[in-house]
């Protein structure tokens, strides 16, 4: 059994369609109405858009149903999931805080109610019976105000037991008129000790090299590859991982077929730079983990070797995996070879 480590993936975009459904059933029927049945429920919540605008426009359909009192139910179905189909050993969790708290309320009681989200996030991601590791990242988000952005990085910083990262998100041709600000937050999430990552360089209008120094990792990033091979070499000497999402690139109509990314993994590996490969939406695009693996292997996109080479840099490049330099088929090894693992020990 080979267990593995997702580092890219939404709370919004993590909720599988057969969920989702099974919810609005039980709680809200004016939705399911709009509906024949499920599967046209599927086929509306799956299918592909032609800009990430129009694809990220999905999520504020599954956040208005992520509240305080609902994130338990959602996320124990996503960690069992995980668990059960995904073989994850590892699952960093990223959201907005600030738009899962109730939109009636004034921005300064909204930005208040925010550390309640994240304890819930994080208590309900502890299911004894699904013990995979698990930690927050929280996005900034283009659309809102500095104040609020400012709050969530600060929320970030007084709940480490909880919370890894910090990001930025929320469609990357956004960022420019106040790129000030961004670099500033990323200032000052660096300066209290925060991981970083962001969404940059995923469409051609998010190519925004001045944010790339205060980046740990790039959330997607295939537009460096594509379009400024020549910035490879600063990734690699800065030590940034590329976090990979390919079924991403269809369902927003960035690429239009997944073997464009063949040259993106080429270069990549020709530079140094490490790639982790992601779901992003796995419940929005109902491709699981092994599946995104499984395809990029199917589309000869990458070797197996390559592959392998992916799944241990997400351990690697992990803002809060516990066990160091150890993969899970060292500590498996371990757990069930005792033996055969003292004797490597002696023998070396
Ligand atoms: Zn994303």
């Amino acid at each position: 059994m080979a267990l593995y480590a997702e580092l890219h993936r939404h709370l919004g975009g993590s909720v599988v369609p057969r969920i989702l459904w099974g919810y609005f059933e039980r709680h809200s029927n004016e939705l399911v109405k709009g509906f024949q049945d499920y599967q046209e429920f599927e086929e509306f919540y799956t299918k592909p858009r032609n800009t990430l605008e129009e694809y990220l426009e999905l999520h504020t359909l599954v956040e208005s149903v992520q509240t305080v009192e609902t994130l338990p139910y959602f996320i124990y179905r996503l960690v069992r999931g995980a668990y059960i189909f995904e073989n994850l050993a590892y699952l960093e969790l990223r959201y907005t805080p600030y738009l899962r708290t109730p939109e009636h309320l004034s921005q300064s009681e909204r930005i208040d109610k925010m550390a309640e989200i994240v304890d819930v996030v994080g208590k309900a991601s502890k299911v004894p019976e699904y013990p995979i590791v698990t930690s927050q990242i929280l996005c900034m988000h283009s659309r809102l105000p500095y104040e609020v952005n400012k709050a969530i990085v600060d929320l970030a910083a007084q709940n480490r037991q909880y919370v890894c990262a910090v990001d930025v998100a929320g469609g990357d041709s956004a960022y420019c008129e106040r790129m000030d600000e961004w670099k500033k937050l990323y200032e000052y999430a660096l300066s209290v000790g925060l991981n970083t990552t962001g969404h940059v360089y995923e469409t051609k209008g998010g190519c925004h090299p001045e944010l790339l120094p205060y980046l740990m990792r790039i959330g997607h990033g295939i537009q460096i590859p594509l379009l400024s091979p020549d910035l490879l070499q600063d990734v690699a000497r800065r030590g940034q991982c590329l976090e990979i999402c390919p079924s991403t690139y269809i369902k927003t109509g960035t690429l239009q077929d997944i073997r464009q990314l063949k040259i993106v993994f080429e270069r990549c590996f020709d530079a140094g730079v490490d790639i982790a490969i992601c779901t992003d939406n796995a419940g929005l695009h109902n491709v699981r983990l092994p599946f995104e693996y499984e395809n990029l292997l199917t589309y000869d996109v990458i070797s197996f070797e390559m592959l392998q080479a992916c799944q241990d840099a997400a351990f690697r490049h992990a803002f809060a995996w516990p066990y160091g330099g150890e993969r899970p088929a060292q500590l498996l090894n371990g757990l069930l070879h005792p033996q055969s693992q003292k004797a490597l020990i002696a023998n070396s």
